[in-house]
Order: C-alpha cells, then structure tokens, then sequence
C-alpha cells in the first residue's frame, strides 16, 4: 500500500524518534515497571500526544493509516510506549467525538500538551469481554431527582450532580492518568443505562488501587480505579444516558486497529533481531540460517508480518471514514495471533540465549501475548466476525 509523502514523513520522524529516544533503556524500565516519562516528554514535543485531535485544538488530527504506522513503528520500539500513547487517544478521541464545545476548549489542548494523561475505564473485575456486566454506578444527585425522573428528562438535564460508586479494573495509564473517561451505569439495575462521563482524575474520593504485576507490557501501568462517592458535575456525562456501550465500541474499532498495528509493530522486531542472529550464529560450520529448518522458519516469519500489515493497513483505511467493526476485528485477530507466533519463533531461533535477557526477544514473547487480550480477546474478535456471517 502506498504511502502519501507526508505520511512518510511522519513514519520517519517517529522511526528516527523511537532509534533514539524510544528503544534506549526499555529493559530498565520493563524491569522496574517505571514508565518513561521523559519519552512520553518527547512523544508531547512532537505532537503525537495529538494524533487525533483536530489541528484548531493543537493536534495533528491524522488520517487512520498514519495512526496505524505510528503505533507500529513506536512499537517496534517498545509496546508499552505506543500502548499508552494508544489509550491516551482512546481519551481525546472520545472527548472529540462525544464532548461539548465546553468539554474540547478545556481538555483536549491540554491534553495535546501531553498532560494530563489521558484513561480509558470500561473493564471491571467481573465484567471484560461483557462490559454490560458492569456495576459502577453513576446515580443522579439533584434536587428534582426526587420526581422519579425517567431516563429521557435524565438524559436533557445539565445540573445537579453525578454521584458514582463502583471499581474499573485494567486501567491502561491509571496511575499516570489525569483524566479517565468512565462507563458507568446511571442505574445498576438497569443494563441499558451505560453512559459515558469525563472524570478529572484529582476529584475526591477516586483512588488509584492494585498496580498490577505483569507477565509482560510491564512498564505500561495498569492499575484498579476505585470510586468511593465521587462527585461529579452532570455536564461531565459526555454520551446520552444508555449510549455508553455504543459509543465504547465505536471508539474501539478504532482503538482495534492500532492494537493490530502495535502487533505488527512487535512482529516486525522480532522478526529483524532473529534475520540478524541468524546470520551471525553458527552450528555445524555454517550460519544458522542456511539450515533449512531456520530458514523456513524465517520464511513463515516474515510472511505472517507482511500479511498482519496488509491487513491492519487494509482496516484503516475501511474505518477512515465511518467504523467497520469486521475489518478491525480480522486485523486485531490475524496481526495478534501472528505477533504471538513470530515472537516464540524469534526466541526459538535464539536458541538458549533468546530465553534470557541478554535479547530483546525475551521481552517480544512476554508482549506480543496482551495483544489478543486487550481491547477484546482473540475469542471476540471471531465472535464479531463470525456474528457478520450469520443470517
Ligand atoms: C495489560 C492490560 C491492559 C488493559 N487496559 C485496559 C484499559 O485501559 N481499559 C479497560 O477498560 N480495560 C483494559 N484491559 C482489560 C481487557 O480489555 C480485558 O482483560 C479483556 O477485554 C478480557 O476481559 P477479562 O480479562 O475479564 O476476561 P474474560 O472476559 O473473563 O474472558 C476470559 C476468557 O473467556 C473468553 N470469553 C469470554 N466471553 C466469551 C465468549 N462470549 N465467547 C468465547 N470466549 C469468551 C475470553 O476470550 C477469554 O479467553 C486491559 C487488560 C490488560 C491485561
């Protein structure tokens, strides 16, 4: 597929940037889970912090093929980097597309600044692939609430106040993060009440919980939120009271895209450290790579990256215009599964050596896995895809 000039230009700025800034002193920062603010310092001074935001609010507001080959070449570099950068935008991009005037004004140039960071919370303990399964509440608090108000007259006000009960689990950036676009419902009884809210991260009584401990992605931080009756203003519902769950999976078919290109992003790593070792090492007499086995396995390598991008590109730009949901799932699904595979390859040719920390394949293996997990499992990408099969 070819690329525009500006969109080259874009991809070799942040090639140039992930050489030098992004793939320096990942391990240390996999290894102590630190994320890298100063690369994220960087990310801000490039605008990328703005990949979706129109330009009259600072942005770049990119087309979605940049925005896939921004992902992949940050990680190419390293996923936790683009992974946060990913879900930074799932926020602006939901105040983009769901927020008031009010709501852009104040947050999105901020947030092109690079501060405050932005999160992402749908996922609870008990409610992952079905995010209807939710319980966070968000109960109207306003003097007329008394008047038993039905969802409708709910849905038009604009004062009183938000008063919201529950924990989000998974928090991509939860720590980091200065202002998390929740799902919640209005009434836990009722599952079509899921409506999206915008809540300042520093209001009293959000508390960041549980940072968990990763098997990979480990310098990304995911954390619980908890909510222990937090007030927010009602003009901070961003969506129509019930429309959350739409407005989630619209956001996330975009959001699935990058997810795939990350993934390739992985794949592509794996597979250039491996073509390298592969070529320097040698057994009986001979590079490595000039025994079949190793050489087909680079085949298949190299293959699964070439189709994982074609496919992801392909996606992008079906969701250019509109959202595709199939499209975005088969890329999620194909580039994920084919990062996961490539990554063990890449340590299998590495042999002894790629199954310790003297090679970044190591850390591949343990990072291509969350891209078939989050923003939905492999198993619910076929579901959608399969789901459009049936008549
Ligand atoms: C590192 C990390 C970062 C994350 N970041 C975020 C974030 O920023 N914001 C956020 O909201 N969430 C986030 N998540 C949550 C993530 O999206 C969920 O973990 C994911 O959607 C799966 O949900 P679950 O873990 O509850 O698994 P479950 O839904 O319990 O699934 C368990 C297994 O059952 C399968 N399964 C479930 N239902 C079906 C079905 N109908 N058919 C077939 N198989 C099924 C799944 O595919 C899976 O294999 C993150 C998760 C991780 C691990």
């Amino acid at each position: 597929m070819e690329l525009t000039d500006e969109q080259e230009l874009i991809q070799n700025t942040v090639q140039e940037f992930v050489a030098n800034e992004v793939a320096v002193d990942v391990d240390e920062a996999d290894a102590n889970q630190a994320f890298p603010e100063d690369v994220w310092d960087g990310l801000a001074e490039l605008d990328l912090t703005g990949l979706t935001v129109p330009e009259e609010y600072g942005g770049l507001d990119v087309d979605m093929l940049t925005y896939s080959i921004v992902n992949e070449e940050l990680a190419y570099g390293h996923l936790a980097v683009a992974t946060a950068l990913s879900v930074h935008c799932l926020a602006t991009s939901c105040i983009r597309q769901f927020g008031s005037e009010a709501h852009k004004e104040k947050w999105l140039p901020e947030m092109v600044s690079g501060r405050p960071v932005g999160a992402f919370a749908l996922s609870e303990p008990g409610a992952g692939s079905n995010p209807a399964e939710m319980t966070t509440e968000a109960r109207l608090d306003s003097a007329e609430e008394s008047s038993a108000a039905p969802r409708e007259v709910e849905a038009s006000r604009e004062d009183g106040e938000y008063v919201i009960n529950g924990k989000k689990q998974w928090i991509t950036n939860g720590e980091r993060a200065g202002v998390v676009i929740l799902f919640a419902k209005t009434d836990r009884d009722d599952p079509d009440s899921v409506t999206q809210f915008l809540v300042p991260k520093d209001v009293e009584g959000l508390e960041v919980g549980k940072k968990e401990d990763k098997l990979g992605l480990r310098a990304s931080d995911t954390t619980t939120l908890i909510f222990d009756d937090v007030r927010i203003p009602a003009e901070n519902r961003l969506t129509e009271v019930g429309r959350g769950l739409k407005a989630a999976f619209s956001i996330l078919t975009g959001g699935r895209v990058a997810i795939a290109s990350q993934a390739v992003g992985v794949a592509q790593a794996a597979f250039d450290d491996s073509v390298a070792y592969a070529n320097d090492r040698e057994q009986f007499g001979k590079p490595i790579i000039e025994h079949q086995a190793i050489g087909h396995k680079l085949a298949d390598m190299q293959t699964d990256v070439q189709a994982s991008r074609l496919l992801t590109r392909d996606a992008a730009r079906k969701n250019e215009n509109g959202v595709d949901p199939v499209s975005a799932a088969m890329a999620k699904y194909f580039a994920s599964e084919a990062a996961v595979d490539v990554a063990n390859e890449a340590v299998q040719i590495h042999g002894g050596y790629g199954y310790t920390k003297d090679f970044d394949v190591e850390r591949y293996y343990r990072d291509a896995k969350i891209t078939t997990i989050y923003e939905g499992t492999s198993e619910i990408q076929k579901k959608i895809i399969a789901r459009d099969l049936t008549r």
